[in-house]
């Protein structure tokens, strides 16, 4: 017979939960104050759908709450910041953390985390040692600068550099490279909040020597170039060569730095990439001070190196912004790591990820799309199309902008007699909600996953069934 009196539920108390079984469970774990919180919230919410009367078979026992509370307490423990597979083709993602790093600098950062680190003692003598010590030889072997200093990233490194020699005093820039990188970096802003006033020589698409010379003055604190990393400028352009920008620095007695960006320590027309200007080349070419980014084309972990000039760098070593902007132990042991890796530069492919990933040929990633075809098409039959994609990586981070890779991938495309526009919205998402989140790049209807940076082949593989089962699920639209 129907019932129609309202629903006589009696939610257990908060104590009487604490004391059940799962209670003591979620105690033991979580702690006393965390597992009281979340049994409170969790009452809340059966209270809320009891009322509601969103579900009419709400098992609320007391153990039954811990359950619940136990289940919140562990979301709320997981990672926000997670692995994933990076398979947009931008090999040097920003937003995915840009490099991966070599297996020695790995090692040597755990190492550096579990132990106490001389990273400011002089071991031989036991006196105070200098952080930038243990990085310091070898950046000058392998670039030939004569000292470095290491701050936090390459945009606290031209900040340090712009400060140490251009507060309250003029810097003279090209406007064809008032650059824009990704994030908020912006040289004129940068330049202000280093104190330095920025003259704009020239015209966007070209600047002669003529106008750098009328902009020198007695308030010229140094002249600067910046690398426009993430754009070209064509057609009917003119720049000044680095050289002559460097004798003109010198026969006004201020620095010339050059802001490189990407770091690059080997010519990459070595491994059949295009070539990306050099710190040694920048250097040769009379730059009194180069600054570059660890985590783009280096493969390191991020930092910012300024380096060049050895009485330069000793002004900038003791600006009080340098404290401010000095890394830790943990980065110190990853870049060391890094930078003995370019000591062979035979190997280094095979030892540094991010350069084993730009030098894979198409024919290399496509015969592994070959091997994952029937895979993805099996686990996703009847829900998506699944074909070989040709794709154009890039190295990302604002390197080589123009400069495609060839390779490949797989595509899913909506099955036959699907057409609707969300369809590839929900496939992302399947793939992003995945235990390790797949990234692919929406193009044409389709995701397509580049296959460059997928080495863990064996783990993409173990979870499309349940992206499979997910997408199923949830309905294809
Ligand atoms: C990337 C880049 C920067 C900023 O470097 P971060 O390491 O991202 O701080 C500055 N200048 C140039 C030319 C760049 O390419």
């Amino acid at each position: 017979m129907y019932d129609a009196r309202p629903k006589q539920i009696r939610i257990p108390s908060v104590d009487s939960v604490l004391r059940g079984e799962q209670g003591q469970v979620a105690v033991a774990r979580f702690g006393h104050a965390a597992t009281v919180e979340a049994v409170r919230t969790h009452i809340a919410a059966v209270r809320e759908a009891v009322r509601s009367g969103a579900d009419n078979d709400l098992d609320i026992d007391a153990d039954a709450i811990a359950t619940g509370a136990i289940a919140r307490l562990i979301a709320a423990d997981a990672p926000t910041l997670r692995r994933v597979f990076n398979l947009t083709g931008t090999v040097l993602h920003t937003n995915l953390g840009r490099a991966v790093l070599p297996e020695e600098a790995i090692e040597a950062a755990v190492s550096a985390m579990r132990h106490a680190t001389n990273i400011e003692l002089d071991i031989a003598s036991g006196k105070r040692g200098e952080r930038d010590d243990h990085v310091r030889g070898l950046v000058r072997e392998i670039t030939g600068a004569e000292d470095c200093v290491v701050v936090n990233n390459n945009a606290s490194a031209v900040l340090l550099a712009l400060n140490t020699f251009g507060n309250g005093k003029e810097a003279v820039v090209s406007r064809g490279e008032l650059i824009e990188i990704g994030g908020a970096f912006r040289l004129p802003d940068i330049m202000a909040r280093a104190g330095a006033k920025l003259i704009e020589v020239g015209t966007t698409n070209r600047t002669h020597l003529r106008d750098y010379e009328n902009a020198m003055s007695p308030a010229t604190g140094l002249i600067m170039k910046a690398h426009t990393s993430n754009y070209l400028i064509q057609g009917f352009t003119a720049s000044v060569a680095a050289s002559d920008l460097a004798a003109l620095a010198q026969k006004h007695g201020v620095p010339f730095i050059d802001d490189l960006g990407s770091g690059t320590l080997v010519d990459l027309a070595h491994y059949g990439l295009r070539s990306e200007p050099t710190v040694q080349q920048a250097l040769k070419a009379g730059a009194d001070l180069v600054t570059f980014s660890g985590d783009k084309l280096l493969g390191g972990p991020q930092i910012g190196i300024v380096a060049g000039r050895k009485d330069l760098i000793a002004n900038a070593a003791k600006n009080p912004l340098k404290r401010a902007l000095r890394i830790d132990k943990i980065r110190m042991a990853a870049l060391a790591a890094t930078l003995k890796l370019y000591r062979n530069t035979e190997t280094l492919p095979q030892r540094l990820p991010t350069l084993r990933m730009f030098v894979r040929s198409r024919e290399d990633i496509r015969s592994q799309a070959e091997r994952l075809l029937p895979v993805l098409a099996s686990a996703f039959d009847g829900l998506a199309t699944i074909a070989l994609a040709d794709c154009s990586s890039q190295i990302g981070s604002g390197a080589l902008p123009l400069e495609t890779l060839p390779s490949a991938g797989v595509s899913l495309s909506p099955p036959k007699g699907v057409t609707s526009g969300a369809y590839v919205e929900t496939v992302a998402r399947a793939f992003r909600s995945a235990s390790i989140p797949v990234v692919g790049r929406i193009h044409d209807g389709a995701l397509v996953l580049d296959l460059r940076c997928l080495d863990d082949e064996a783990a993409f593989v173990a979870e499309l069934g349940d992206i499979a089962r997910s997408l199923a699920q949830g309905g294809v639209p």
